[in-house]
Parts: C-alpha cells; structure tokens; sequence
C-alpha cells in the first residue's frame, strides 16, 4: 500500500517524507510519541506560553535551502539568541567573549586582557578553549585557565558525565571563545523563529495526500532487520521499498552489540508571575554541588506575542540515558568517546549489509545536527533517492 516506510516523524523523518511524497511516493511515516516534531515539539501550557517540550529550540542557519524548504511551512520572526552564564555571581555573556572579560575582570587588567586577545587572534574570530589553552603567552594562558574552570570545566562534567579530555574535542568546540563585542549566541545570516511554533511546522508538511501519519507506536517490533539475508521485515512481511530510520540503532538491532551511549535530560517546568530572568537561556556553568542543572530556559522570550501575566521555565539536568529509568529515559545526545564511536560503527555496518535500510538523523546516524542541517540534509537524500 505505500512504497516508503518512515520511522519517526522528526525534522528528519518528515522532511524525507514530504520530499518523497512530492516526487510521487507513498509514504508511511510511524511515530512513537502521541504527536509529530520530534524533539522540536512545541505546544501551548497553562500560561499561554509556547513551551519546548524537550528544551529550547532556536532557529538559526545559513542555509538558503532549509529556508527555502521550511518558509513553506511558516512565516518567521526575528529573534537573537542570548545567553548569560553565572561566574561567581554575575551574570555575564556567553559564549565567553570582550564583554564577559570586562564583566569579571579589575578594568586595567581587562583592558590589558582584551588587547592580548585581539592582537593575537584578531576582532571577529573564534577561538575553541582548547586552543587558547595551548597558548604560550601567559596573559592568554591566565585567561584560558579562567574561561575552562569557569565556563567549560562543571558544565561538560554536568552535561556529558565527562571531563573535557575524555570527549571528542568537537563537543568543546562547539561553544568557542568569541574575539568580539557581539553578545549573540549565534552568528548565522538567518536568525528566526516560526510565528507559530515548529509543531505546526510539522503539522503543514505531513499535510499531503500521500504521506499517511501513524502516531503512538514503536515501529521497532513490526520490523525485523536481517543483515546476513540483506532483507528486513515489515510486520513479518520482506519490505523491499526505503526504509528510512530515524531512532537508535542498538534498539532496532536489539542491542545485539550492547548499548550505545546517550545523555539525557530531565526538565523540572516551573510556573512564576511577569519575568523570571534578563534573557531565554541563563547557563550555570557551576559545580554540581552549587548548582545541579546546567541551564535555565524561559520560553515566553521565544515567542512572537508573550503574555504578560505569567512566565514559564524549565530547569535542565543532564542524565545517563536509561530506557527503564523515571529520570533520563529519552536518548537525546550520543555521547562522543571512542569507545562509543567504535560501537556505532559495529551497528552501522550491520544495517549497510541491508541495501533498502537508511538510518537518518542525529540518532540514528549517531551524531549531533541543528535543526537547519538536518533538514539540509534529510531533503538531499530524499533527492538523491528519487533518483
Ligand atoms: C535539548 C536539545 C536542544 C536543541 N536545541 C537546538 C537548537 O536550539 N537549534 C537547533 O538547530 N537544533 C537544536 N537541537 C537539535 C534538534 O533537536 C535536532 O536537529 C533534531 O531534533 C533532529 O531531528 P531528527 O529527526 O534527527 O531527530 P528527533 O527530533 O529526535 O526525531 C526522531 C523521532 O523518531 C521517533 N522515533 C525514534 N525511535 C522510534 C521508533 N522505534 N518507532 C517510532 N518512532 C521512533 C522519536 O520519537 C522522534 O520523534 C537540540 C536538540 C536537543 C536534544
């Protein structure tokens, strides 16, 4: 009755999914949770506040393709990003950049601080901490020491479970040292948010007369993948069209290798009158004995029209992925170690001996993609499928 099977209806999955249902294919998409979005769920709470259920999403990117895609879907609004982190009882901007040094350092010594920094690495560049780090000049050294301890050091203990050296150097380079006055979190061309939320995003583009939308169902025990027949089953069934897969790996082979690690989170969703704090995310980059949670999201700054009575945040604390436990039993982030990497691939090569099996997406693929790149990405492969 359909000629692709979709497992899970994220950015990933629904944006193959409207792509291949264009280029004329039947598509059946199977979701797990009661509603569509993925991880980019949003919906309206008691507060009328757009809350992201499984933490903030801000939209940003230089992909004139993902646009394009999306802005058929939505209309958008401007929105910038900014984020402060507490350092010893202030809060200052992050990522850590001109401004955070003259917001914690004497003025003389900031003053000295930023023209070291300018000088060597020049205005307007980013410098990952592990790079600043490596410097011989003892003003940057002195620096670099007090971003790590301050900014990186508890936070990735908190949010990975890990020190900084146990992990791939990418996850650290991700939030760089910025050489520059610009406050924003992100510096992409395209800053926006959808008017009315990213599920009705979801909502419009699994709106097609052949895309067929089944919620509230693991897909995993109607399929059978059998890598040494090069086949996979479909309710007992070989199913020989795309089978596009968007969740974990381990689960869809049973966790015939063990398990692959993931962290988690939990959001404890609070409810305050007016305003709760200066900007949408404020990042406690304490240790855990300070602060347990890394961060504090306020979701009314992300909307187009606020109310003004209520606000609504969401304190996060990472976890160890668990599937049986109360707390942490979501797979949010695969956790980069070697170890891990290497298990990946053992899963990986089981599901290329299957032709018609396509793992897609940040779990599946066993790696981190924003929302613009997985879309990019996701319509590129559903092109090169059409083909
Ligand atoms: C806390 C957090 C904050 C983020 N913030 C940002 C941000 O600010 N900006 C940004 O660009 N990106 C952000 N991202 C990344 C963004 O969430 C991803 O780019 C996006 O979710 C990737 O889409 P996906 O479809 O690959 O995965 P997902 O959104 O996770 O979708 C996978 C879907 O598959 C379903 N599924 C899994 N297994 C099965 C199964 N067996 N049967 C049926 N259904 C199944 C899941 O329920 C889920 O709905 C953030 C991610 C997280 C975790």
């Amino acid at each position: 009755m359909f000629d692709v099977l979709v497992i899970g209806a994220g950015f990933a999955g629904s944006t193959a999914a409207r792509r291949l249902a264009e280029g004329g294919k039947k598509v059946l998409i199977v979701e797990q949770r009661a509603h569509v979005g993925g991880n980019a769920y949003d919906e309206p709470d008691e507060n009328g506040v757009l809350r992201h259920v499984y933490g903030p999403h801000i939209f940003h990117t230089d992909s004139t393709k993902a646009v394009e895609f999306l802005s058929r879907f939505t209309e958008w609004f401007p929105y910038e990003h900014k984020v402060l982190g507490y350092i010893e009882g202030k809060l200052v901007p992050i990522p850590f950049n001109l401004h955070s040094i003259e917001a914690c350092f004497e003025p003389e010594k900031a003053a000295h601080l930023r023209k070291v920094l300018v000088d060597t690495y020049g205005m307007g560049t980013k410098v990952p901490i592990l790079k600043l780090r490596e410097s011989d000049d003892p003003a940057i050294k002195e620096l670099a020491e007090f971003i790590f301890e301050h900014v990186f050091k508890y936070y990735t203990m908190k949010q990975w479970g890990y020190t900084v050296d146990q992990l791939d150097p990418a996850v650290t380079g991700r939030v760089p040292v910025s050489v520059s006055e610009d406050d924003r979190y992100f510096g992409n061309s395209f800053q926006q948010m959808p008017a009315e939320g990213f599920t009705q995003i979801f909502r419009k583009m699994l709106d097609h007369p052949n895309i067929e939308v089944q919620c509230g169902e693991n897909a995993v025990p109607r399929l059978k993948p059998l890598p040494e027949e090069g086949k996979i089953l479909w309710d007992g069934e070989e199913f020989t069209g795309p089978v596009i897969y968007t969740g974990i790996l381990d689960e869809l082979f049973g966790y015939c290798l063990g398990e692959l690690p993931y962290r988690s989170l939990w959001f404890d969703v609070q409810s305050h009158a007016g305003d709760y704090q200066p900007v949408t995310t404020v990042n406690y980059p304490t240790p855990a004995e300070q602060h347990g949670y890394t961060r504090i999201s306020e979701y009314k700054k992300l909307m187009k029209n606020p109310p003004a009575e209520r606000t609504t945040i969401a304190v996060e604390y990472p976890f160890a992925y668990d599937r049986s436990a109360e707390k942490g039993n979501i797979p949010y982030y695969p956790v980069f170690t070697e170890e891990s990497q290497e298990k990946y691939r053992g899963y990986k090569e089981l599901a290329d001996q299957i032709p018609n099996l396509y793992p897609l997406g940040r779990l599946a693929e066993y790696r981190y993609y924003d929302m613009d790149k997985i879309t990019e990405h996701a319509l590129e492969f559903a092109e090169e499928l059409l083909k």
